[in-house]
């Protein structure tokens, strides 16, 4: 058993695994960035020991620096988190060879699946569908060409050392292909600092479907089903459920069988998921294996029942799985959204500044995995997910109306969020009837950050903020004020509503009297 962790990360993801190790009796080192000293991770640790200024080169991205942090304060473990150096092999040797226990997978296991073209070889030897394309780097524009007349167009250029959509670029025209593979090989090499590209059918219209796995060091492997990723901005996914509407049980044991096959190849163990195309024909085609915690674990946990945090921590420190694939079986729907400082109205324009004030989603069924609070500054050092919105319920229907009804509970005053885009989401009939691939956000997104509230709506909010605004006056209710810098917004009854949503929140209260 572990005795002491050292989290190598921040945010929501720090506090999940602090979450982990104090419920396994683990104590917990944390690590901060300038830019984090006053962060809510670095307060709920046990420890925490500074390691840098706040952009991540000189921080979080300082392996040297966190391996002597955890030696010096007696860890002996480090887990990566996401992101950051989780899927660095050479960060995972270093921490194993300062005699430290990495939680995650073995060093060559990261190694085995790092590069797309490696992963492609090994899939293909482990009997595991890849997508139609080469399994080695392109020579030259001559080479895509040949292969783009193999399989037909359009095709998409990959890079090899790929990873966040960097690198890839769609190509319909047989003349674009040089120009296109100069770009992407450009931006691999900015990217990656390698500028291996290769090729691969571009499929039209599919959903991402990944599988996670967690597998021990006494030889299980299991699968604990699927998560569907498919509303994506830009290859990133904003929105995850579980189970799939598009995965019957028979197609979910044939793409467990897959991804465990793949992970036992890569001689994989701990945490890792297994990304696959879905076609429309129910074909499936592997993508990728990411070596580390996803983003989007906890739908997994909500409808397993199976911490994968914990159980990271627990392989980790030499346990077996004790439970039988046959005993892991769906158990209704998780929806996640991801909340970020973006604003949807203005094309994700990232936004920064203090959080006056937070008030997060509770509630049956919700679960709310943040690393941020009242007072917390938004910067843009890291990535602009401040936290996910989670929900459980017994179907797929009623998950959806429960996250309508999480976010509108959702507050966050200061900066903007992504919020109302995920409003619209719920809303949407497409999204409902669970009509989604992978390019259903870029099609439907105009339509969807366009809507605004009716005009019957906002009169009649107009009328119930005035009802509010008077009763406010007669009765004053304490108004919380956030422990923001300038200390007197929001003084109480004359909060104005923020936004398109909070006007039809006051327009439903108004119906509710
Ligand atoms: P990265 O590692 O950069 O995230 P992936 O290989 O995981 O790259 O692909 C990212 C996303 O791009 C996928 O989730 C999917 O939406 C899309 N994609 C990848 N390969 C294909 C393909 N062959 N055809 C169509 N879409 C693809």
């Amino acid at each position: 058993m572990l005795h002491k962790v050292l989290i190598a990360n921040r945010g929501e993801i720090a506090l999940r695994i602090i979450r982990a190790c104090r419920e396994l009796g683990i104590a917990t080192v944390a690590v901060y960035s300038e830019a984090d000293a006053r962060a809510p991770h670095v307060r709920e640790a046990d420890q925490a020991v500074a390691i840098g200024g706040s952009p991540s080169s000189e921080s979080y991205l300082v392996g040297e620096r966190i391996i002597e942090a955890a030696v010096r304060t007696g860890a002996d473990a480090i887990h990566p988190g996401y992101g950051f150096l989780s899927e660095r092999e050479w960060f995972a040797r270093a921490v194993r060879d300062a005699g430290l226990v990495f939680i995650g997978p073995p060093p060559e296991a990261i190694a085995a699946t790092g590069s797309k073209t490696a992963a492609r070889q090994l899939a293909i030897s482990a009997d595991v569908p890849v997508v139609p394309g080469t399994t080695e780097a392109l020579r030259d524009a001559d080479e895509a060409r040949a292969v783009a007349e193999q399989f037909g167009l359009p095709v998409l250029l990959k890079a090899a050392a790929g990873g966040g959509g960097k690198g890839m670029r769609v190509v319909r025209a047989f003349d674009d292909l040089a120009s296109s593979l100069e770009s992407a090989k450009r931006e691999a090499q900015n990217a990656f600092g390698d500028d291996a590209v290769y090729v691969e059918k571009y499929v039209e219209g599919p959903r991402h479907v990944e599988i996670q796995v967690l597998g021990d060091a006494h030889g299980t492997m299991l699968a604990l089903g699927e998560r569907e990723c498919s509303v994506q901005r830009r290859h990133q996914k904003m929105i995850e459920e579980a189970p799939s509407v598009a995965v019957t049980p028979e197609l979910r044991r044939a793409m467990s069988d897959a991804a465990v096959r793949f992970a036992k190849a890569a001689g994989y163990v701990n945490a890792g998921t297994c990304e696959f195309l879905l076609d429309r024909d129910g074909s499936f085609y592997f993508l990728e294996m990411n070596t580390r915690l996803q983003v989007e674990h906890p739908v997994t946990e909500l409808v397993t029942g199976i911490d994968i945090v914990q159980w990271q921590l627990r392989i980790a420190g030499g346990e077996a799985l004790p439970m039988s694939q046959e005993s892991i079986v769906p158990n209704g729907w998780a929806i996640e959204c991801r909340i970020t400082s973006e604003d949807p109205a203005n094309n994700f324009l990232p936004s920064t500044g203090v959080i006056r004030y937070l008030q997060a989603p509770t509630g049956p069924g919700v679960r709310w995995d943040g690393g941020v609070e009242s007072g917390s500054e938004v910067s843009l050092f890291y990535d602009p997910m401040l936290a996910k919105l989670i929900v459980w319920a017994p179907t797929r229907d009623a998950a959806i109306d429960r996250m309508h009804r999480a976010l509108l509970e959702l507050t966050v005053d200061g900066i903007d969020t992504s919020r109302d885009f995920h409003l619209r989401v719920m809303e949407d009939a497409e999204f409902r009837a669970g009509a989604i691939d992978i390019q259903w956000l870029e099609r439907r997104l105009e339509s969807l950050v366009a809507v605004k509230p009716p005009a019957h709506v906002v009169a009649r909010a107009a009328v119930v903020a005035a009802v509010l605004a008077e009763r406010e006056r007669a009765a004053p209710r304490k108004v919380v004020v956030s422990a923001g810098t300038d200390g007197g917004a929001g003084s109480a009854g004359t909060r104005q509503p923020v936004s398109e949503s909070d006007w039809a929140r006051a327009a439903r209260l108004g119906a509710l009297r």
